[in-house]
């Protein structure tokens, strides 16, 4: 099973350190990549590309950062991809972002198919560019035909792979690729994983990104609430057979969303493997 690996830019020295010692523990699993998110907006800026050039300086790993547009103009973008370049990196994750509170300006690239395309209209091959893609649905698509439609302009746009919002509902991302395959679009659509770890930070992600936790999981968690060791099995063996069935059905490549943690990521991997 292929793997990579997703971090936010740590802001502290203590939050630096323990990004060390994680992608220490999970290169030795020979990851395909890592990827380091991007504050929407610009609001981590510097972190993101510090921590980027950190990686791809001291990791044997490749490295590939995000880059939203919102509130962004083409020629700072321009100027953040450069950067990039001459630092020797050749694969972006390309978002459009969320605009972020109090910003008025949604920048001259409204959507993410519009960054792909300037992304190839600057730099043709030079980066390979992985998209977003939302199985349950982009939480202001208008209904799941426009998203798929929307998804299919990033991919015509010139969009080399994407990866999922997470989800722990495997048929709505088989859905989603047959929905896509349907009309021609075949790009590697890797999940995107997210381990269960602490139930109220799942719940208010999950509400912000309207992903479907199944009741049945949610009961548990709660029952879980406030006995860690049970949550976290109970986690992991959702998540473990969440990636089971993905691999089971086909899927050889799989994204996490670490939160900037090893422990249960490596632990499901190893029993996946
Ligand atoms: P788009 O693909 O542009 O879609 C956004 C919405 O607009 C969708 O509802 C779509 O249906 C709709 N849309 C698209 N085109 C049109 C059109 N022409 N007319 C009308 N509607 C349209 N956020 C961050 O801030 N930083 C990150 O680092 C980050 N990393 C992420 C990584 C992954 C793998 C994922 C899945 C999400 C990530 N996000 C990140 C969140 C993402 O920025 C938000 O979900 C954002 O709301 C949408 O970004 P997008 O690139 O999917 O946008």
């Amino acid at each position: 099973m292929k793997t990579s690996f997703e971090f936010f830019p740590p802001q502290s020295d203590e939050g630096k350190k323990n990004l060390q010692q994680v992608r220490s523990k999970l290169i030795q699993i020979n990851p395909e990549y890592f990827s380091v998110t991007y504050g929407a907006g610009g609001t981590t800026q510097e972190s993101t590309f510090d921590t980027v050039i950190d990686i791809k300086n001291n990791d044997t790993v490749r490295v590939a950062p995000h880059l939203t547009s919102i509130g962004s103009s083409k020629s700072k973008t321009k100027e953040i991809l450069d950067q990039y370049k001459e630092h020797g990196i050749d694969k972006v994750v390309a978002l459009r972002g969320d605009i972020p509170s109090g910003m008025q300006n949604t920048g001259e690239l409204r959507y993410a198919n519009e960054l792909v395309e300037f992304i190839k209209s600057e730099y043709n091959d030079h980066f390979h560019i992985e998209v977003a893609a939302y199985p349950e649905s982009h939480p202001q698509a208008k209904n799941i035909s426009t998203e798929i439609e929307h998804f299919a302009n990033k991919v015509r746009a010139g969009a080399d792979g994407a990866i999922t919002q997470y989800f722990y509902n495997a048929d709505a991302y088989f859905r989603f690729v047959d929905d896509l395959e349907k009309i021609g679009i075949y790009i590697p659509i890797t999940p995107g994983i997210m381990p269960i770890t602490n139930y109220s930070n799942l719940v208010r992600f999950s509400n912000m990104c309207d992903t479907q936790i199944p009741k049945w999981i949610t009961e548990r968690l709660k029952l879980y609430k406030d006995d860690k060791d049970s949550l976290l099995d109970f986690g992991e063996e959702v998540v473990l057979n969440l990636c089971r069935t993905l691999k089971e059905k086909g899927v050889d490549s799989l994204h996490f969303y670490t939160m900037n943690r090893s422990d249960s990521v490596l632990s499901i991997i190893k029993k996946l493997n």
